[in-house]
This record gives C-alpha cells, sequence and structure tokens, in this order.
C-alpha cells in the first residue's frame, strides 16, 4: 500500500468511524425523546395545581414551597443550581391572601336585593382591602385623566364617598407610536390609585377574571364583576352597555353618575403582606465544550398562578403546563446521553401574573451576560390544542429551523410562526422583558384548542388538558434546544 493509499484508507477508515458515531448519537438523542411521556408531564402538572400549593400565588408561602419542589426535582435531575449555588433567585413581591370569596350584592331602583354568583358574575379582588363598602355607583370609563391627551374619565362625575365602575384598558387601541402616550394608563395600578385619589371608596372592575396584577390600599374594596352585570346595572340607569362602549372607543368620555336608587355592597375578606418576597427557580445543563458552555439558552416560563380566593384557581394551562414542559426538558437534557455544548439555563419564573416581576428582575440581574446569551424561549399554555405557534420564530429563522426540522422529522403537528413585531403597550408576558433586555426572544404555546380555555378560573383543571400535545410540545423543545445548542460545531 503507498502512502496516498493508506491515507485514502485512513480518510475512509475515520470518516466511517465520524458516521458510526453520529449514527449512536441520533440514536441516543432519539432514546432520550423516546423518555418524555404525556404520563409524567401530567403528573407534574397535577402536583402543581392541587391544593396544597393553593393555586402558586407568587410571594404566598405555598408559591414558595411549590418553588421548593420543583428545585428538588431540579436537584434528583443533575441539574446545577444556577445562582450562585443556590436555586432560587429572590425578589420583593407584595401579595395578600383572600381568606373567602366575599360577596357583591347590589339593590335595583325598586329595591329588589340581588346577590351576584361566584365566579360568572364576580369574582373576589385578589389585593382587595379587607371589610365591606356599600354606595351608590359612578360609571368612570378606563379610569384615565390625562390633561396632556385632552382626556378625562372624572371630569364631568363626582365619585367622592362612591363605589366606581371602571373597565380595563386604554380608548386608544393602534399599536403605534401614539398608543406610548396611553401606556402609562394602561395598568391597574394607575386607575386604582386615580380612583382612590378622585375620593371613591371601593370598585367594581369590568371583567371576570381573578387577577393580583393589582395594588392594596387600606380600606379600599373592590371586586371584578362580570360584563352581563354590568349591562344590567346600566340598563337600570337607562344606559345601553353596548352604546357607551362605543362611546369609549370614540373617545367621548360617556362617564355618569348611576341612578342614586341602586345601591352595591362589596364585601371581602382578606389580608395584605407587603413584605413579602419571591423567587425566580434557576438550574443549570452545563455546556459539555470547554468554550461554548459560556454561551447560554434560556428556558423559561412560569411558576405562578392566581392563588386562592375562596376556592382554589388551579393554574393547570396557565402555567403549570408550561412549567411541566419545561421541567421534562430539563430532565431530558440532565440525562441526556448527547451532550449539548451550549448551557441551558431553566427558569421556573415567579410574579408573572403579579405584574411580571420574576423576569424584570432576571433581566435587571442576569446570571449570564445579556451578549452571551444565544435566546430565550418562552412557555406559556401548551397544554390544550393540536399544534404549535413560535411567536418571532420568522424574524430568528437560524433559530427557528431547529424547532421546524424537529416538527418535521418527528412530530408532524401543524406549526405556525410570526415575525416579532415591536408593542407600544405595557409588556403583556415574561417573553418581553427578555426581548426588553437586548435577548432574541420566542414564545411557544399550543394551537387549535381542543377544550374551552378558562383563563384565571377556578375550572383551569388538568381535565381540561390535552397531554399527547404537552407531550409533544416538550418533545419539541427537547429537540429544539439540543440542535442550537449543539449547532454550527
Ligand atoms: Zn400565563
Amino acid at each position: 500500500m503507498n502512502l496516498k493509499k493508506s491515507l485514502l484508507f485512513a480518510f475512509l477508515f475515520a470518516g466511517f468511524g465520524i458516521l458510526a458515531a453520529q449514527e449512536t448519537d441520533s440514536a441516543k438523542i432519539l432514546k432520550t425523546f423516546h423518555s418524555i411521556s404525556s404520563h409524567d408531564l401530567l403528573k407534574i402538572t397535577e402536583k402543581l395545581s392541587s391544593e396544597k400549593y393553593k393555586g402558586r400565588l407568587s410571594g404566598s408561602p405555598e408559591y414558595l414551597s411549590a418553588a421548593e419542589w420543583c428545585a428538588a426535582q431540579f436537584e434528583q435531575w443533575g441539574l446545577k443550581p444556577a445562582n450562585n449555588g443556590s436555586w432560587f433567585q429572590y425578589f420583593p413581591n407584595a401579595y395578600s391572601e383572600v381568606y373567602s370569596k366575599g360577596s357583591v350584592k347590589y339593590t335595583d331602583p325598586n329595591g329588589v336585593e340581588k346577590e351576584l354568583a361566584f365566579p360568572d358574575e364576580y369574582m373576589p379582588g385578589s389585593n382587595s382591602a379587607s371589610g365591606t363598602v356599600t354606595g351608590e355607583m359612578v360609571f368612570a370609563g378606563h379610569g384615565i385623566t390625562a390633561p396632556e391627551l385632552g382626556y378625562d374619565d372624572y371630569l364631568n362625575v363626582d365619585v367622592r364617598g362612591k363605589i366606581v365602575i371602571l373597565e380595563t384598558g386604554i380608548p386608544y387601541t393602534k399599536n403605534d407610536s401614539v398608543q406610548g402616550k396611553w401606556t402609562p394608563y394602561s395598568y391597574h395600578r394607575y386607575k386604582f390609585k386615580n380612583a382612590i385619589d378622585h375620593g371613591a371608596i371601593g370598585l367594581l372592575y369590568v371583567g371576570t377574571i381573578a387577577n393580583p396584577n393589582t395594588s392594596f390600599t387600606e380600606g379600599f374594596v373592590y371586586a371584578h364583576i362580570s360584563e352581563k352585570v354590568t349591562e344590567e346595572l346600566f340598563a337600570a340607569s337607562g344606559k345601553e352597555y353596548k352604546k357607551v362602549k362605543e362611546q369609549l372607543a370614540a373617545f367621548q368620555m360617556p362617564s355618569f353618575v348611576l341612578n342614586p336608587k341602586q345601591k352595591v355592597s362589596i364585601s371581602a375578606e382578606t389580608k395584605h403582606f407587603p413584605d413579602s418576597k419571591s423567587c425566580n427557580v434557576v438550574g443549570l445543563v452545563e455546556g459539555s465544550d470547554p468554550v461554548l458552555k459560556n454561551e447560554v439558552i434560556i428556558v423559561g416560563g412560569h411558576l405562578d398562578g392566581q392563588g386562592y380566593l375562596g376556592e382554589l384557581f388551579p393554574g393547570a394551562l396557565d402555567n403549570a403546563s408550561g412549567s411541566a414542559d419545561i421541567m421534562a426538558v430539563a430532565k431530558a437534557l440532565a440525562q441526556s446521553e448527547v451532550k449539548p455544548k451550549r448551557s441551558i439555563l431553566f427558569i421556573l419564573i415567579g410574579g408573572e401574573e403579579c405584574g411580571l416581576y420574576g423576569s424584570k428582575y432576571y433581566a435587571d440581574h442576569p446570571l449570564f451576560p445579556i451578549e452571551k446569551t444565544v435566546f430565550m424561549i418562552n412557555l406559556d399554555m401548551v397544554g390544550n390544542g393540536t399544534g404549535f405557534f413560535v411567536s418571532s420564530g420568522k424574524t430568528y429563522p437560524e433559530i427557528y429551523r431547529h424547532f421546524e426540522k424537529a416538527n418535521q422529522n418527528y412530530l408532524h403537528r401543524k406549526m405556525d410562526a410570526s415575525e416579532w413585531r415591536k408593542s407600544y403597550g405595557r409588556p403583556r408576558s415574561d417573553a418581553a422583558n427578555f426581548e426588553n433586555a437586548g435577548i432574541k426572544t420566542l414564545s411557544l404555546w399550543t394551537s387549535g384548542g381542543v377544550f374551552p380555555v378558562y383563563y384565571h378560573h377556578p375550572k383551569d383543571k388538568t381535565d381540561v388538558l390535552t397531554p399527547e400535545i404537552m407531550e409533544d410540545a416538550a418533545k419539541l423543545l427537547y429537540l429544539g434546544i439540543l440542535g442550537v445548542a449543539n449547532d454550527g460545531i
């Protein structure tokens, strides 16, 4: 054998070696892929949604104990604590405990009393003061006073000593730079403060969802009411709710005092904990490449929920489902025989429902340099449906193609993606805080809902999940993350 031939043989042999190694690698990857099962995912979801954690209200002892349970799983699976030896990243998070459903009763102009039904007609306020307020009602639109925009919902009404009825949101709905000027007025906390500054003693907030993203003020009692109830209250005062909404959308400030014979009484039983803290749970699968391990991919989603408002709000779809998928992928990557070359940071985020506290805290105190963060993927509500949706996937094709390939080769689900779109409104998801920190951020959720979605509702239980889509979303995540982690090497 001459030198040329022997070199050729050596080359071929090496080539076969690489091929054989590649085959083993993909077999190993598939083995891990198939180890992800809906059975395990459902067990995690059931655990997180159980009475024990009382709906995972961020800042509450039950949330912290859910966070500890997740950290214990990470530890068992071989992840590393990612915050200087700790599994937790703490931040301040005031919260209120709600001891009962309370009540909302109103008297119509003929003196007939009606008690509203939970949860279809009213929901207790997550940060209501404790006690009862009774009074006449005033509708004050979106509750905004913005002189620089020539807008004041309180201009022609006196709400002193009264209970104010407010809409959420802002009248300006186009997503452009003008909306930016309205954004400070879109926060629930702003509306509460403005109502109190104008002398209101209580609040009926239109829209029956539980929402801890509000503020506590001693003596200020509030509850959420349905649109249907609002319609009835307006009708008894000779107003058509639909028409008033149209006037609001046309910036006409249609505030009015309701018939003084109509009275409402709101009761709540709560206690506020202003100095509480909450946390993100942070676990790391360290990269196997000595250089690339300094680069990190973040897989996150919120662990917290709405809590317990006289009844359990399990938060199964929102977002025990996302937390379960994140945990399943953490386990898969920690135990996978094929190691990711880049590091993967798993973050179960706290305080999302209270106003995106945990993601903001991470953005302000990143555990890895932002410039070394390859991308972040956020999971919120991945447990009901038949397909996948990846927002911003089209903006980052170099990342998205790994997920697309995984779906094409192994999952065969309907999968769509969108372009990143600048939002001028207030940030509405954890993804926005990572994006604003300068990290490429994608969001994954499931599409084609099979069951009705009970959002921020006591019926958001595990029995309205489709576990097979949770399994496929976790599998998609596992292959997609591993693909990016080992890409370009
Ligand atoms: Zn959510």
